[in-house]
C-alpha cells in the first residue's frame, strides 16, 4: 500500500487489512469507520429480524442489543478516534437501532436520538463507548514497561507537534464537554505508586489497575457526559401532551425492567404506541402507515372535531370535556407494573382506534387486545426462538447467543432451565 503522497506502484492495494482492521493510505481509519457502520447495520438487522419473527418481546430486544450487536461494532474501536466524525456516526448508528425497536426507523426529525437510546436503557451512547475504549487503551500503554516499543512510540508521538492517535486520545481526555478533565492513571493518584510499578511487569496487576481506573474515574465522567446530553434532550416540549419530556418522569432506569415483567401480557404494538407517544408527543403514524409522526390528525372519528392533538383522546376531553387530564400519570415511570399495564392498554386503545380510522392504508389494529397466555404456545415460541437464534449466530459471526435467562424472560417463564 502506498501511504500518504507516495506514488502508487504495481501490486499496491488501496486498503490493507491487518488483524481484522482496515488501514487506509492516510491512516485516517475512515474506511474502517464505513465498514463498522455497515457491519453495525447488518448485525442489528439480523438480530432484529430474528427477534421479530420469533416474537421476542421489545424489552428483551432492548436488553440483548448491547450484548450481541455492540461488541461486534466496538471491536478495534480504539482506532476510530482518528476517523473524522466517528463519535457522531456511531451515535447515529445506535439511534437507528433504537428507532427501529421503537417502531419509527426513519423518523429522524420527531424521534429524538438521545431520548430513544436512553428509553431503551442503554447507559452509554456508542460514540462515548468508543471514547471509553480509546482512553483505557492509552492508559494501558502507559502501564507497560518503560522500554516497551509501544510505549516508546507513544512517548515520541506525544512530543511531536503533528496530530497522532496519542494526541487524539489526550485531547479526548481533556474534552471541554467533560465536567473535569480525565487524569491519566498516574495522575489519578488513587492507585499506590508501588502497585503501578508492579503493573509494568505483571499483566494481571495491570488488568486490575485498569479496571479500578475505569470504574473509579473514566466511566463516571463519561456517564455524566451522556447524562448531560440526555438532560438537555429531555427539556423537549411534547406538543400533544402539553408538557416537557422531563415532566413525565426521571426514573427511566427501572423502567425497562418494569416493561419486562408486563411485556408478555400486552400486545407489542401497544407498547410501541405508548413509547413513541411518550418520546414525541405526536401521533405515531409510522406504526400504522408510511409516514412520520404528526402533531394533529385531520378529524376525530368519535366526535368529528377537526385538527385533533393527542390530548384530545388521551386527556379524555373527547365526548366528555369535564374530565381532567391524567396524562402525566399515564406516562409516569413511578407506577406499579399493573398500573403500567393499564396505561399501555388505555393508550393503545385510545390512539390505536383513532389512527386505524385515519390511515386508509393501515391494516386492522389489534390495539388494546390482551394476548392470552397459552402454555403450549409458549413452549413452541421458545423452541422456535432458539432455532432462529442459532441460525442468526451462525450467520452473524458474533458468536453470541441469547443469555439463557432471556429465553425465559421472553415469555415471562421464571426459572426456565431448558437448553
Ligand atoms: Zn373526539
Amino acid at each position: 500500500m502506498a501511504c500518504f503522497d507516495a506514488p502508487p506502484a504495481e501490486g499496491h492495494v488501496p486498503v490493507y487489512k491487518l488483524l481484522g482492521i482496515e488501514i487506509d493510505p492516510w491512516l485516517s481509519f475512515s474506511k474502517r469507520l464505513d465498514k463498522v457502520c455497515v457491519l453495525g447495520r447488518t448485525a442489528f438487522e439480523e438480530f432484529f429480524h430474528m427477534a421479530e419473527s420469533t416474537g421476542l418481546s421489545i424489552p428483551v430486544e432492548a436488553l440483548e442489543v448491547p450484548r450481541r450487536v455492540e461488541p461486534a461494532v466496538l471491536y478495534g474501536a480504539e482506532l476510530l478516534a482518528l476517523a473524522p466524525g466517528a463519535e457522531t456516526r456511531l451515535n447515529e448508528l445506535q439511534a437507528a437501532w433504537a428507532r427501529t425497536i421503537l417502531g419509527a426507523r426513519n423518523d429522524l426529525r420527531n424521534v429524538s436520538a438521545r431520548l430513544s437510546v436512553r428509553e431503551l436503557g442503554w447507559p452509554l451512547r456508542l460514540g462515548t463507548a468508543m471514547i471509553l475504549k480509546t482512553i483505557l487503551f492509552f492508559n494501558k500503554i502507559l502501564l507497560l514497561p518503560d522500554l516497551h516499543p509501544v510505549k516508546t512510540l507513544l512517548r515520541l508521538a506525544l512530543q511531536l507537534p503533528c496530530e497522532s492517535w496519542a494526541s487524539r486520545a489526550r485531547a479526548l481526555m481533556n474534552d471541554p464537554r467533560l465536567a473535569s478533565p480525565i487524569p491519566t492513571i498516574f495522575e489519578w493518584g488513587e492507585i499506590p505508586d508501588g502497585l503501578l510499578q508492579v503493573a509494568a511487569q505483571d499483566a494481571a496487576v495491570r488488568k486490575n489497575a485498569l479496571r479500578r481506573y475505569k470504574v473509579g474515574v473514566v466511566l463516571p465522567l463519561l456517564t455524566a457526559l451522556d447524562r448531560e446530553a440526555y438532560l438537555q434532550a429531555s427539556t423537549k416540549q411534547l406538543p400533544g401532551l402539553d408538557c416537557r419530556f422531563n415532566q413525565l418522569d426521571d426514573t427511566q432506569e427501572r423502567f425497562i425492567h418494569q416493561l419486562l415483567s408486563i411485556g408478555h401480557k400486552t400486545s407489542w404494538r401497544n407498547i410501541r404506541l405508548w413509547w413513541l407517544i411518550r418520546i414525541t408527543g405526536k401521533w405515531p403514524v409510522p406504526l400504522f402507515a408510511t409516514g412520520n409522526c404528526v402533531t394533529t390528525l385531520p378529524c376525530c372519528s368519535r366526535c368529528g372535531l377537526e385538527e385533533i392533538a393527542l390530548n384530545h383522546v388521551l386527556g379524555q376531553t373527547c365526548c366528555d370535556p369535564a374530565e381532567t387530564s391524567q396524562m402525566q400519570s399515564i406516562f409516569s415511570a413511578r407506577q406499579t407494573a399493573d398500573e403500567l399495564f393499564d396505561s399501555i392498554c388505555f393508550v393503545g386503545q385510545a390512539e390505536g382506534s383513532q389512527l386505524s380510522e385515519a390511515g386508509s392504508e393501515s391494516t386492522p389494529t389489534r390495539a388494546g387486545a390482551v394476548l392470552p397466555q397459552d402454555l403450549a404456545g409458549l413452549a413452541d415460541s421458545i423452541c422456535l426462538a432458539k432455532q432462529a437464534d442459532l441460525e442468526a449466530v451462525a450467520f452473524s459471526g458474533t458468536g453470541r447467543r441469547l443469555a439463557r435467562a432471556a429465553y425465559g424472560l421472553w415469555c415471562n417463564v421464571r426459572n426456565y432451565n431448558g437448553d
